[in-house]
């Protein structure tokens, strides 16, 4: 549990697993990705807020929904997680929802380099959705399954980035390493990972970035 200060108050965040979040604010349990091989769900509170980043099961998993759901839980989801959820407010890239004065804007999250055998990336352009959370100038940049990709360019300032690493799916640790140096966020949280050589990883942190990993 890693504690944050934002103008919008104190923010805990819980990494629970792979891409699995817990993130504590004021009276909300806000909820990423939950995946039930990841975390027992039973033991987890009712979330206020779901984010879903795309329908792929490690990341849309009704057997950890089932647990947390509750009738005030308000889901945001990509176009395609939304056919699983009813009443979900969908974001498409670049739109935003506002939660309770949290700005959640989509941003894009998707393959260049990494593809199936039938040479279609795992995760295509325009599919999948990373979210950036504003609490107010604190900025949270959640980047889903994504490679590096040039919209990350554009992604302004970023206080925690959130960076999945695992190959084939994200990212190698060269292209995360080149991901950091592109985004310059003050921290960096990497997650989605099968295995992780944290000291490897700080070891080449740009200055001024500062690796997270609990
Ligand atoms: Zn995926
Ligand atoms: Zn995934």
């Amino acid at each position: 549990m890693t504690r944050f200060t934002t103008p919008l108050g104190e923010i805990a965040i819980q990494h629970l697993g792979h891409a699995s979040l817990l993130i504590k604010w004021e009276e909300n349990n806000i909820f990423v990705d939950p995946y039930s091989e990841v975390a027992d769900y039973s033991l987890q509170p009712k979330a206020d807020l779901i984010l879903l980043t795309h329908h792929h099961y490690d990341h849309l998993d009704s057997k950890a929904l089932v647990h947390i759901d509750s009738e005030k839980t308000v889901y945001v989801t990509n176009i395609e997680a939304a056919k699983s959820i009813h009443g979900a407010n969908v974001l498409a890239q670049g739109e935003v929802f506002n939660y309770k004065g949290i700005r959640i804007k989509a941003v894009y999250a998707y393959n260049i380099e990494n593809r199936r055998d039938d040479g279609h990336p795992f995760h295509p352009r325009g599919e999948g959705n990373g979210y950036i959370l504003d609490f107010d100038g604190f900025k949270l940049y959640i980047a889903g399954d994504t490679e590096i990709i040039p919209e990350m360019k554009e992604i302004g300032e970023i206080d925690l980035a959130f960076l999945p690493k695992n190959l084939p799916y994200t990212m190698s640790d060269d292209m995360f390493i080149k991901a950091v140096e592109l985004i310059r966020p003050k921290m960096v949280f990497p997650y989605h990972f099968f295995e992780l050589d944290a000291e490897k990883l700080r070891a080449r942190m740009p200055n001024g970035v500062q690796l997270i990993t609990q």
